[in-house]
Parts: structure tokens; C-alpha cells; sequence
């Protein structure tokens, strides 16, 4: 297995710079200095932390990497202005993230393993073999990444790319520290969404950790026989558990809750599944404003498996769950002329 040469300097928390660092950097102010460049000014070559003594710019040069990714191949979609970036890996493997711009909002969807063990059948994620976690660094790379790439501040993050973040639970959470930390990237927590398959104890540690961002589940079917045939490999979650810690989440967090549901034509589209859902999330005590179902008509993913419902159904799903009380959005596919959309993230571009 190829390592790297060098440690690469966002692999390590800030709070652990204090003691890394001490035998390069003799000042402890300096710290601070450098994860300001690090998280803040987010510059990409010690040479330019201007503010710090030459010795100490050389002595970080010589032990860390400031970046990991070899290089990154852009896409831009000629529809909505959406930017798929593949990143490589100091191990020669491709990692995804997509820029989401709307008028007021610009959001980015990051990837936090290669490759995905939990293999949903409607998902292109799930056919790419597991390689490995993504470190925090890598996780955090592609936001900053594309920040300095658009010259803008990112508002938003979803855990939505390649992988179950769950699975990467410490990277995960490491990243997110320094995500919504005021002194690092500064991103509301409101504006982060993590998304997984549902990994009940995760869920809750989730919620234990009181990080306020918000939670998506990706449900996709009202019963567990169902759900099992697309997601194969479910944890042995059942489906009124699962509902039942979003409500845990809810009440530990007071953050909002999103129940993802692709929709996939003659096989969870029926208006039966429509009221079901609604039944289950009223048993949940999920029929609440904080509470949001996204449909997702399901995209292009993988050679002859689904196709997306036509559109009256779609809309028929989504009034039956309106007339019940629930707040229902269906989610606009950004990207689809580059591979963006949801569940597009496998294929590479070289
Ligand atoms: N691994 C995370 C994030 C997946 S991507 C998770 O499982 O939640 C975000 C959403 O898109 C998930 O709900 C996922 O199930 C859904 N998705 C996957 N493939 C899709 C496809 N081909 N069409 C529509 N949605 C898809």
C-alpha cells in the first residue's frame, strides 16, 4: 500500500498542532498563525504564511504536505453551472465532490470513503469496489479545494458523495469540528447535512455529540423486505427503528431531520407506498415542521436497472404525503449532463 512521504498537515487536528508542532515552532502564538493559514486564509505553500519566520516556513515545508490531492479534473455543467471535481489521491485513486450554486446559496456535496461497502443497487457509488476511508484531511481538501477554486465562500456542506460517512465515523466528526469551528472553516451548522443509510448507534452518537447539524436518512422503502433489496447490505436496520431514532436525533439535537426517498419506477412509486410512509412517520411522531421528505426520481446511475417514475406519479407520491401533514420536497438532479446527480458519483473522468 502506498503511504505518503510525509504527514499531510490537515490530517492533524489544530488542538493537536499545539504539541506536533512544538519542536519546529518555538513561539505558541505562531500556532495560531498557522492554522489561520491552514483554515482560514487557506493557502497552499508554507513559502507563503508570510507572517512567519523563514526557519519555521522551512522546517513545516520539510516535514508536512499542505495538500494531498496529485490533481483534480473539472467539469462544468452547461445546465445549471453545477462543477463536478474528481480529485486523485496520493494513492492513484479518484475521490468526488460537486459545486451546487443557486442565486443565494453555494453548497458543495463531499465524499468521505472511496468506493462504498454498503453497495445500493440504484447507486453507482455502491458499484465501485471499497477501497479505504478518507482521512479528515482529504475530507476537508475538497472544500477547500473548491473554495479557492471559485474564489467564494462555501455555505453549505452535505455528506452526500462517494461513500457512507458513517463508516468513517472519526473522520467524520473531526472534519465537521473544524467545519462549523468559528476559528477554522466557518460554516453554519445548520448548513451541514450528513446522509447515510442509517447505522442506528451512529445515529445517536451523532445526536450525543451535539453538533446540531442536520441528519438525512436514506429510507427509499416502507417495508423491510423492500428496503433490503435495494440496500442489501442494511446493518439489519428496521425501518420503524430507524424512524425512531430521527426522532431521537430531533429531540437531543432540536435540528432538522430529512427522510430521503428515491424513487424508483413499478418498485416503491405506488400511492400504497405513498400512505404507508406517511402511516410510519406518523407512528414516529415524525410529522413535524423540522421534518422533511426529499424525493429523489431516480437518476441514470447504472446499466439496466431503474428508470425514474413518470412524472404524475412522482406528484401523485408527493400530494398523498402533503395531504398528511408532511413538509415533501422532490429534489431538482443537478448536473445530469456531467454525472452529478445523485447517485452518478461512479464513473471516473480522466
Ligand atoms: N451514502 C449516503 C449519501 C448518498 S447520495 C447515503 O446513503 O445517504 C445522496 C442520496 O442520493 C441518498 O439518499 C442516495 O440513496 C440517493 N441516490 C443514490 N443513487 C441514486 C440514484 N441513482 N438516483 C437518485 N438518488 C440516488
Amino acid at each position: 500500500m502506498k503511504t505518503l512521504r510525509k504527514p499531510f498537515i490537515l490530517d492533524v487536528e489544530p488542538k493537536q498542532l499545539y504539541s506536533v508542532l512544538k519542536p519546529l515552532v518555538v513561539e505558541e502564538y505562531r500556532i495560531k498563525q498557522i492554522i489561520e493559514w491552514l483554515y482560514v486564509k487557506k493557502v497552499s505553500s508554507f513559502e507563503k504564511f508570510s507572517n512567519l519566520p523563514k526557519d519555521v516556513r522551512g522546517n513545516l515545508e520539510s516535514s508536512f504536505y499542505v495538500r494531498s490531492f496529485q490533481n483534480v479534473i473539472k467539469q462544468e455543467s452547461i445546465l445549471d453551472g453545477t462543477i463536478r471535481y474528481t480529485f486523485k489521491t496520493y494513492d492513484s485513486h479518484y475521490v468526488y465532490a460537486v459545486y451546487l450554486p443557486t442565486e443565494s446559496t453555494k453548497s458543495v456535496c463531499i465524499s468521505t470513503q472511496i468506493g462504498c461497502p454498503v453497495s445500493c443497487n440504484f447507486c453507482s457509488s455502491g458499484k465501485i469496489k471499497f477501497v479505504r476511508d478518507l482521512s479528515r484531511g482529504e475530507i476537508l481538501e475538497q472544500i477547500i479545494h473548491i473554495e479557492n477554486d471559485r474564489n467564494e465562500r462555501v455555505s453549505g456542506v452535505l455528506f452526500m458523495g462517494m461513500g457512507e460517512p458513517f463508516l468513517n465515523y472519526n473522520n467524520l466528526t473531526s472534519a465537521i469540528e473544524s467545519i462549523i469551528s468559528k476559528n477554522e472553516l466557518n460554516i453554519g451548522k445548520r448548513h451541514i447535512t450528513v446522509s447515510s443509510v442509517g447505522i442506528i448507534p451512529a445515529i445517536k452518537n451523532l445526536a450525543n455529540a451535539m453538533y446540531g447539524v442536520r441528519f438525512a436518512l436514506s429510507l427509499h422503502a416502507t417495508d423491510d423486505k423492500q428496503r433490503k433489496k435495494i440496500i442489501p447490505n442494511n446493518f439489519d436496520s428496521k425501518i420503524s427503528e430507524l424512524l425512531k431514532t430521527c426522532k431521537y436525533y430531533l429531540k437531543k439535537t432540536n435540528s432538522r431531520v430529512t427522510i430521503e426517498y428515491v424513487l424508483l419506477k413499478g418498485f416503491n412509486d405506488t400511492s400504497s407506498d405513498a400512505h404507508r410512509l406517511a402511516r410510519l412517520m406518523r407512528t414516529a411522531r415524525l410529522i413535524e415542521p423540522s421534518v422533511q421528505v426529499n424525493l429523489i426520481p431516480y437518476n441514470h446511475a447504472n446499466k439496466n436497472d431503474y428508470q425514474a417514475p413518470e412524472q404524475v406519479t412522482v406528484l401523485t407520491f408527493k400530494k398523498i404525503l402533503k395531504l398528511n401533514g408532511i413538509n415533501v420536497n422532490i429534489r431538482e438532479a443537478k448536473g445530469l449532463d456531467i454525472g452529478a446527480a445523485c447517485g452518478q458519483l461512479g464513473y471516473t473522468a480522466k
